[in-house]
């Protein structure tokens, strides 16, 4: 077995775990394969074990990525921050938007947005207040939320969060995940699709789970430690 088939199993193993521990199904939670830093030949063997998403952070290099596997059907995650200027290359190459948190970039990637199928959006939300990363509060949450529901070519479909390393993630995790319903029922008549809740990583997935998360993102117990 390759490393990554071994992290791979491993990996279920833990989701599965985690899922009889806080009574869910396992098959409501995707796993989104984080594989910034990791080459083309590893998601090639990634997607031999049979993953279709994949997490980018940083655009040149999520391009090149692109673009090298375009002949299989996978679904591109955009998990970086959103330059303004760059828009238009993220909704080329992306399906996703995980990163979102100004109603600016919002109304450009709208805006720029030329394929049939629209694209699909995370409100990243930042509750704990980290300086050190994106995301809005709860005000900012539902401002974008409705923002976003007069724009066609966008379909809100949930949260996402990174919480940071102090946060205590069970009390952080159940925080986004109750902000999520509240806005799912604060917007009901409005929303098609509010079934994504993107949070938990290597570290802390099991804790995501149990708080109700249905994507978690996992970079380096999937692939290894991230080449710099
Ligand atoms: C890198 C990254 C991950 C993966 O983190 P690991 O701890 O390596 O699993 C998940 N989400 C985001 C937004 C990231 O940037």
């Amino acid at each position: 077995m390759s490393n990554i088939e071994d992290n791979y199993n491993r990996l279920l193993d833990r989701i599965l775990t985690a899922c009889v521990a806080s009574n869910r199904d396992p098959r409501d939670i995707e796993l989104l394969a984080v594989s910034k830093t990791k080459s083309v030949d590893v998601i090639t063997q990634a997607i031999t074990l049979g993953l279709v998403q994949f997490g980018e952070n940083y655009l040149q290099e999520a391009v090149e990525k692109t673009q090298q596997l375009q002949q299989y059907d996978l679904h591109w995650h955009f998990i970086g921050r959103i330059q303004s200027n760059k828009c238009k290359l993220i909704t080329d190459e992306f399906s996703w938007v995980q990163t979102l948190d100004r109603p600016k970039i919002a109304t450009r990637l709208n805006r720029l947005h030329s394929k049939p199928d629209p694209l699909n959006v995370l409100i990243q939300v930042n509750l704990d207040a980290d300086a050190n990363k994106g995301g809005v509060d709860r005000v900012g949450a539902a401002e974008l939320l409705e923002q976003l529901l007069s724009l066609p070519n966008l379909v809100p479909r949930g949260l996402m969060t990174i919480l940071a390393k102090s946060t205590d993630s069970r009390a952080g995790y159940d925080s986004v995940a109750q902000l999520h319903l509240e806005l799912g029922r604060q917007f009901a008549s409005d929303l098609s699709q509010w079934d994504t809740l993107s949070m938990g990583m290597s570290a802390d997935l099991e804790d995501a789970i149990n708080a109700g998360a249905t994507m978690i993102r996992v970079g380096t117990d999937l692939f290894g430690a991230r080449n710099s």
